[in-house]
């Protein structure tokens, strides 16, 4: 049974509609999935509505079919043309006709079965800290989205972000680029240099995002802001605070090899992020699961899908992660 617990909506950076990750995924046969979008929670709530009419809609089809495969094949009918239309966002028709392609031998192994609910949405996000400069995300799973600790500090981290957007802006300003909030993020979601570099490319005063990195926008660059810092130990206690578990994410992303392992030594983390794009190698995949044994850790693990073009994995059920590798985390009750 596959799972997929990491995940990025348009609440964050990717390009998919919670609903539409719902619907992608039972379509791919993922049976559980964590919306872990930057600094935010907001998908959970549209996921788990387009989950419990899926799940609904699945439980009556049974009843009426008596067959939890024909139940299964008529929720995917219905869902084919939504799921065509969100995944032509990240793919190319061409690349859409190889994958699609591809997907029926991926799961003609991967193994369905008959469990109910079809889909289950668990509560997520992706807490961005830094540690020596270093960027650590740090996955919190199983929060309470009501908590006003965890809650108020991504309010004032946002805040923090957005003045400091303001003080990049100003700065192009001064140097004759005429930028807005506006034309870095239409959205007004949390925005960083990315959406400055790409105003300036849209203003016609770089060619390229790394020409207004290289020009601008590089630490210490005429345009540049330090980023307001929040700390892996922060992290980890506001999302113990709203009784969830935290994980070390991606390991393999961070720069320095020791690093990972003096921060799972030092911080009370639940557990760390094992099967993940960055650790294709096998090699990495062990190294990992020898850490987490060795400080009694958690695994978890997900595609990092942001449903954008050329970024890997492009669709859905590509990156798969086995339900029985993370049963703990999914089944963990407080
Ligand atoms: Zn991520």
């Amino acid at each position: 049974m596959l799972v997929d617990l990491h995940l990025h909506s348009t609440y964050s950076d990717g390009r998919y509609t919670p609903t539409e990750l719902v619907q992608v995924a039972v379509y791919r046969n993922i049976r559980v999935i964590s919306l872990t979008d930057h600094d935010s929670w907001n998908g959970y709530e549209e996921a788990a509505l387009e989950a419990e009419r899926l799940n609904k809609r699945y439980a009556e089809l049974i009843d009426a079919y008596n067959s939890w495969e024909i139940a299964l094949s008529v929720i995917k009918t219905e869902l084919a043309g939504k799921v065509k239309l969100a995944e032509a966002k990240s793919l190319t028709n061409t690349a859409f006709d190889v994958l699609t392609d591809n997907y029926s031998a991926i799961f003609a192994y991967s193994g369905i079965d008959n469990t109910t609910p079809l889909i289950k949405v668990l509560v997520g996000a992706e807490i961005g800290t830094q540690y020596e400069e270093r960027a650590v995300h740090v996955l919190g799973y199983h929060i309470d989205r009501s908590c006003k600790a965890l809650a108020n500090k991504i309010a004032e981290m946002r805040h923090k972000r957005e003045h400091r957007l303001q003080a990049i802006l100003e700065k192009c300003h001064e140097q004759g680029m005429d930028i807005t909030i506006e034309a870095c993020d239409p959205d007004a979601r949390a925005v960083g240099r990315p959406h400055v570099a790409k105003a300036m490319v849209a203003k016609g005063y770089v060619k390229t995002v790394q020409e207004a990195f290289d020009k601008y926008l590089h630490r210490g660059g005429s345009c540049y802001v330090a980023q307001p810092k929040l700390a892996p130990e922060e992290a980890v206690d506001l999302i113990h605070k709203a009784g969830g578990l935290a994980f070390l994410a991606h390991p393999s992303e961070i720069e320095r090899t020791e690093v990972p392992e003096f921060l799972l030594s030092t911080i009370p983390f639940d557990g760390v992020e094992i099967w993940h794009p960055s650790t294709r190698m096998n090699l990495d995949i062990n190294k990992w699961l020898e850490l987490a044994k060795k400080y009694n850790l958690l695994v978890c693990g997900g595609s990092d899908f942001h449903g954008i073009p050329d970024r890997y994995p492009a669709q859905l059920g590509v990156w798969q992660v086995d339900f029985n590798n993370v049963a703990t985390l999914i089944n963990y009750k407080k």
